[in-house]
């Protein structure tokens, strides 16, 4: 905890400014709050025996000390309320950027056991609790404790028979507040629970649309939308029935307060015990123990969930990029692309079962190497190796004779260009899209890519041109166009190394040709693998592999291996290439 503690306090270190300024403004609004009361029973107390007009003299000054005293309090509530909010929001920003950048940092490994939502959930609400802490927290706490302790020690001074029977409601209320604030916040969980169930509902109904009105389950969809409305409606009822209780019952206890101070001041009245002066004086303090009240059990209730959150945040933050540069990592800027495979072996990370076995490849820079296999024996695996989306369990993968694993990161991935059967384009233009593959490139550079992979046509004939805007995951593009823009990608981005993953797999076969077209002409002079589901797209491969559960089974040209007759003979005419 202590160690976590130092890390949630380093975000302060940039604004340490602003925090003990809002602490100091914080001190000083508690104080003058404390002290106007003072002031008034002072007028009622002692000024009112003054001479008419010496007595009118000094409550005109008392006044304006009181006018200017009250703006000064103005100014201090002001000044923490909107800079503490603002420190707050930009210790936010700043972890918000950090966990960003750590996302951006980790691995596919990582990947592969996360959902979206989730790590969604990390950036946002979590972010938004932790920062409500970091703000409110110590400014509440001490203002709280100034303002309960200050009452105490000042009515104590005046009358301590006074403050025992007024300060006696305080356990009540604390009771109270810690109670229904606890009860009021489990509803509240179960509220954004519910929530959370309507939104991947919703998410999930209108991402599968297409689906929902081709079974016409629209009404199936509604029903079982309705009953998570329903379960969250329920919850939120619960949790205004806990939020009233809280708020009303508070309220009734702090005028308690004020009526137990009253009949008790009445009756020392008679008694001498108090006089009418202390007895407003009194009844002015009242707030000041009872608000603050309110605030610390708010306070310990927000750490909860701030301190929770950041350690989530945290847990994020630890894990370690498993895939990183080594400190002596060797740059490997011009790139021939010779790769070889010298005995590799993997198994995922949550699986023990090997995918890969000893695998022995030798690909010359510039080859045309295609990968034919059932579904499932790995030969997406076996090419995600080469840049490093995951490493080797055991063996070596050498590139140029270096081992990966020794290379600069940055380097290796600028090396290698992928086209996989799903195209991902960002929102934004086709422009921008294609510009991803080299972030430098000139207009002309993308046109060229563009015209290179047979796209400059169909961009043209949009009304904006490369202005055209291809909408949230490029829902407006044909399949084929999608992938003519990411092959464009690839063309800017000029590697040696290429793999195409069942890059023409979801295509017809009249978009098949122009996809296949392109990616011939991008493959020309690169070391090229090929993944192809249909194996007449590789008959002209200088090398054709044949992989197997028990791995590398045949490798050879078409001819050769037809020649064979062995499992690349029967794939090829059993159809079984269609999987
Ligand atoms: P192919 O591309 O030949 O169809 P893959 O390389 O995609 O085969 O998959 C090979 C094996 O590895 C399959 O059994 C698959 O279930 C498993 N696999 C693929 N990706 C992952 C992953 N990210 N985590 C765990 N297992 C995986
Ligand atoms: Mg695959």
């Amino acid at each position: 905890m202590k160690d976590k503690l130092k890390k949630l306090f380093a975000y302060y270190k940039p604004y340490r400014f602003l925090f003990y300024s809002d602490m100091f403004f914080a001190v000083m609004g508690a104080a003058v709050t404390l002290v106007i009361p003072l002031i008034v029973r002072y007028i009622t107390s002692e000024v009112v025996y003054y001479e008419a007009a010496d007595a009118r003299r000094v409550i005109f000054y008392l006044g304006v000390l009181l006018i200017f005293l009250v703006l000064v309090e103005f100014g201090c509530n002001y000044y923490i309320s909107y800079f503490g909010h603002v420190m707050g929001a930009k210790m936010e920003a700043d972890m918000r950027s950090d966990i960003f950048g750590h996302y951006q940092k980790l691995t596919f490994a990582f990947y592969d056991n996360q959902k979206v939502g989730h790590l969604l959930s990390r950036i946002t609400s979590d972010l938004f609790d932790i920062s409500e802490l970091l703000h409110h927290g110590p400014e509440d706490v001490l203002i709280s404790v100034i303002k309960i302790v200050g009452s105490f020690v000042i009515l104590m001074n005046i009358n301590a028979k006074l403050t025992v029977t007024a300060f006696a409601f305080v356990p009540l209320m604390v009771a109270f507040a810690v109670y229904y604030n606890m009860k009021m916040k489990q509803a509240f969980a179960r509220n954004r629970a519910r929530i959370a169930d309507i939104n991947s509902q919703i998410e999930d109904s209108l991402a599968g649309i297409r689906v929902v009105k081709s079974f016409a389950n629209e009404k199936e969809e509604l029903k079982k939308f309705n009953k998570g409305n329903h379960n969250f409606l329920e919850a939120k009822k619960d949790s205004y029935k806990y939020m009233g209780m809280y708020n009303s019952g508070l309220t009734a206890l702090t005028t308690l307060v004020t009526v137990g101070v009253l009949i008790a001041g009445g009756i020392f009245l008679t008694t001498g015990g108090v006089n009418a002066p202390d007895l407003i004086t009194f009844l002015l303090y009242i707030n000041n123990f009872t608000e603050p009240v309110k605030k610390l059990v708010n306070s310990a209730e927000q750490f909860q969930n701030g301190y929770t959150g950041f350690e989530r945040f945290l847990e994020i933050l630890s894990i370690a990029p498993d895939i990183s540069d080594k400190p002596d990592a060797v740059s490997m800027e011009n790139m021939q692309g010779d790769i070889e495979f010298k005995n590799v072996s993997f198994h995922y990370e949550d699986n023990e079962e090997k995918v890969l076995n000893h695998i022995n490849l030798k690909v010359r820079a510039g080859e045309y190497m295609a990968l034919v296999g059932p579904s499932g024996v790995g030969k997406t695996t076996l090419c995600s190796l080469i840049p490093r989306f995951y490493d080797v369990s055991e063996g070596e993968l050498l590139i140029d004779g270096v081992d990966v694993r020794d290379m600069k990161l940055n380097d290796l991935r600028n090396n290698v260009g992928i086209v996989q059967q799903d195209v991902y384009l960002f929102a934004g233009t086709i422009m921008e899209n294609i510009r991803y593959g080299k972030s430098e490139a000139t207009d002309e550079e993308v046109v060229l890519a563009a015209k290179n992979a047979n796209a400059h046509e169909f961009i043209m004939s949009f009304p904006d041109g490369y202005d055209t805007d291809i909408g949230q995951r490029g829902v407006k593009l044909s399949g084929g166009q999608k992938q003519r823009l990411s092959i464009a990608r690839v063309f800017l981005k000029n590697p040696p190394i290429l793999i195409f993953d069942e890059a023409t797999s979801a295509l017809d076969n009249e978009s098949e040709k122009v996809v296949q077209k392109s990616l011939e002409s991008l493959a020309k002079d690169r070391t090229t693998f090929v993944i192809a589901h249909r194996l007449t797209t590789i008959r002209n491969a200088q090398k054709i592999l044949v992989l197997t559960e028990e791995g590398i089974a045949e490798q050879g040209t078409h001819e050769e291996l037809l020649a064979k007759k062995g499992i690349y003979e029967s794939l090829y005419f059993s159809g079984e290439e269609r999987k």
